[in-house]
């Protein structure tokens, strides 16, 4: 725990005087991926559809190649198989490969061994193509929690050293508004890295992405991230999709008005968002910002 960040009420000089650098994180995913979606397409029908995550992701590394910054990119097994190039460019660009598992399927709805052979399977075929280790994994949907702690015995037995598999608030499809808010050690050797919140009123607000971040207003989510890192002394960790910058990606049919308001509620506004975002604060990769170089 002591190379984390520093606690909160100790603020040493260094922290003061530069800003914290949070940590930026993309889940590499197609748009019909999406947990919410899986009713209405079958994964059967996944190669059959038109694939967008490659020019999604071109825009995401020109956004960050324009501010200099680096960022953790957790990727589907499903993807990096079909788009090694993709990967490797990630990697040649200086950003750090993380897992989001092989299939997309929720931890909670896997059996233990399932679970634990897609999450190996997934960091397998990344160290594969990147040649270096692969530390960090996310969860589909923020799927772990306390129905299911065996999860993280098996990332850990995986090889993992940290998991981003927690969204601490109150969500109808994920969330453990429960958990600790900030990095913590889960297991020996793996620390969970919850997504950002605040905390006001006595609960727990979103401020690290998802659809919060494109349908509140910017300003909101500068001032959360702002409080995190002033009053609370922390990084933040934020997450987007590469779907999410794409506007004009195809409708799914047959999906209710929540998940089609969810997904595609100012989709146009998100480069223009992520762009404000990124010349507001400091940003880098998950293992820059909290391994601290441990190996
Ligand atoms: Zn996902």
């Amino acid at each position: 725990m002591s190379t984390l960040a520093a606690p909160s009420g100790v603020a040493p000089a260094a922290a003061l005087a530069a800003p914290i650098v949070n940590a930026l994180t993309i889940d590499v995913e197609d748009y019909f991926q999406v947990s919410a979606f899986a009713p209405h397409i079958r994964r059967s029908e996944w190669d059959s559809m038109e694939c967008r995550v490659e020019r999604n992701i071109e825009r995401i590394l020109a956004l960050l190649a324009d501010v200099n910054a680096t960022a953790t990119f957790f990727t589907l097994g499903w993807i990096a198989e079909r788009y090694p190039q993709m990967v490797r460019r990630l990697a040649d660009a200086g950003h750090e490969l993380a897992s989001h598992g092989f299939g997309h399927q929720r931890a909670s709805a896997q059996a233990r061994n399932e679970f634990l052979a897609d999450i190996r399977l997934a960091k397998a075929i990344l160290e594969d193509i990147t040649g270096r280790d692969v530390r960090g994994y996310r969860a589909p949907s923020f799927s772990v929690g306390a129905a299911n702690p065996w999860a993280f015995d098996a990332i850990a037995e995986a090889g993992y050293r940290y998991s981003s598999s927690i969204y601490p608030i109150r969500h109808d499809h994920y969330g453990m508004p429960g958990a600790p808010r900030f990095a913590h050690e889960v297991r020996p050797g793996l620390l969970e890295i919850p997504v950002a919140t605040v905390r006001l009123l006595r609960c727990n607000w979103p401020a690290g992405g998802g659809g919060y971040f494109r349908l509140l207003p910017y300003a909101l989510s500068r001032w959360s991230i702002r409080r995190i890192n002033a009053h609370e002394q922390q990084p933040a960790m934020f997450y987007f999709h590469p779907w999410e910058l794409d506007a004009d990606q195809p409708r799914v049919p047959g999906a209710g008005a929540k998940t089609r308001f969810r997904h595609y509620v100012n989709l146009r506004r998100m480069a223009p968002r992520v762009t404000r975002l990124l010349h507001d604060f400091r940003w880098s990769r998950v293992d820059r910002v909290f391994l601290n170089g441990r190996p």
